[in-house]
């Protein structure tokens, strides 16, 4: 491991400061991200500059309804926060369909939200990798591909983005708040992160000395339905094959129940939360039946470009919107709605360990 200076940083200002002024700077929150990156010769920082001991670590009422989440407030208090449990509850379900009780313990909103892909080839400083070393080659496109991206990706990389919690918040139409050397900015999370084109190397639209200091949520449609759905190779302590969240509200004057709003994000399908707004558009107005919801599923799909070893992505993320969707209006199930009956683990999140 390249060593490297330490500073901990005492107010927000003074983090952005002190990572502005070198290039080589990084934020450390929880570190479990960071901190294996380092051993792993992934990233090698000349300074870390502590944020544990900032003061972001509340989840606070705003005037709207809605709620501010500090960015160092952890992944397993939020998951347990009864504002949060109530009023977002697929939110909750998405941290805890993530990593472990004692990662959630120290992970945080806003690292959770930076975490790198988990491309095998990202982490093994032995391959070539465009993300890690801009310019050397996709070791992944014509290799393991069953962790990697359906929608969205570029010749250049076609990794996913890890994070279960993004995609709840993408679909809550969450946002991020940021302080950077110019000063702060606000972020909807849905543009926080990019597609890889031709720049693998940028996960997201942040600067360089950008701090996440919160993460915003509007607040709860008492009308709304919504679950976070995660399909998986194991039932705990594993990254998504394909997650859904989705968020519904029906309107149910008629003498059949219609969609008046849905707000849909995937995982595990892209470089970044898929917000999946083909679906919507089908799914806004239209009788809330499954053969609307396989039509909003097909349309989404159709944009889908799998490789060689993630085919069985498209069908699985197909068949897990459906499914969500059914559920959430009250269908009752049908057996050939389970995307993946006797393979990967699906669940909502509870924490089976
Ligand atoms: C074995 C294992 C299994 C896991 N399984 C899952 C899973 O199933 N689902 C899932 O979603 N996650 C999973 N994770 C990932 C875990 O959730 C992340 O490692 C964690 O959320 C990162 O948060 P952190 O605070 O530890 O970030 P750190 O490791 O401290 O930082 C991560 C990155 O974010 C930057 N950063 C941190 N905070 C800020 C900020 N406020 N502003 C700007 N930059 C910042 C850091 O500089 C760094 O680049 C798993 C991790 C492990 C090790
Ligand atoms: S998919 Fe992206 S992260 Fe993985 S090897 Fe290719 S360039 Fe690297």
């Amino acid at each position: 491991m390249k060593p490297f200076d330490y500073e901990r940083a005492n107010d927000p200002e003074a983090a952005v400061t002190a990572v502005a002024d070198r290039p080589g700077a990084r934020f450390l929150a929880g570190g479990t991200n960071l901190v294996d990156h380092l051993k792993l010769g992934v990233a090698a920082p000349d300074l870390l500059v502590d944020i544990g001991r900032l003061e972001l670590a509340e989840i606070e009422d705003l005037d709207d309804g809605g709620l501010r989440i500090g960015a160092m407030v952890r992944n397993s208090d939020l998951a347990a926060d009864p504002r949060v449990r109530r009023g977002y509850p697929m939110l909750s379900r998405a941290l805890l369909s993530g990593a472990s009780g004692q990662l959630r313990n120290a992970a945080t909103t806003g690292g959770n939200l930076l975490q790198r892909t988990r491309c095998v080839y990202f982490q093994d400083t032995t391959t070539p990798c465009n993300k890690r070393e801009p310019g050397s080659g996709c070791s992944a496109i014509g290799g393991y591909t069953r962790y990697h991206a359906i929608l969205g990706a570029s010749e250049d990389c076609i990794a996913t983005h890890p994070s279960d919690m993004a995609v709840a918040l993408a679909a809550l139409d969450a946002t991020v708040v940021v302080l950077g050397a110019e000063g702060r900015k606000r972020i909807p999370v849905d543009e926080l992160h990019r597609l890889p084109g031709s720049e693998p190397h940028r996960d997201t639209v942040l600067e360089h000395a950008d701090l996440i200091t919160a993460v915003e949520l509007p607040a709860p449609v008492g009308s709304e339905r919504s679950t976070y759905r995660k399909i998986r190779d194991r039932a705990s302590y594993a990254f998504a094959l394909v997650s859904v969240a989705a968020v519904l509200d029906l309107d149910s004057r008629g003498p059949a129940p219609t969609i008046a709003a849905a707000r849909i994000a995937l995982g595990g399908v892209a470089h970044a939360p898929w917000r999946a707004r083909r679906a919507e558009e089908v799914l806004t107005g239209a009788p809330a039946t499954r053969e609307v919801f396989r039509r909003a599923a097909a349309a989404e799909l159709e944009q889908a470009r799998p490789v060689r070893g993630n085919e069985f992505k498209v069908p699985m993320a197909q068949g897990a919107l459906v499914t969500v969707l059914s559920e959430l209006a009250g269908l009752p199930p049908e057996q050939h709605d389970d995307p993946h009956p006797e393979g990967p683990a699906a669940s909502e999140g509870a924490d089976h360990e």
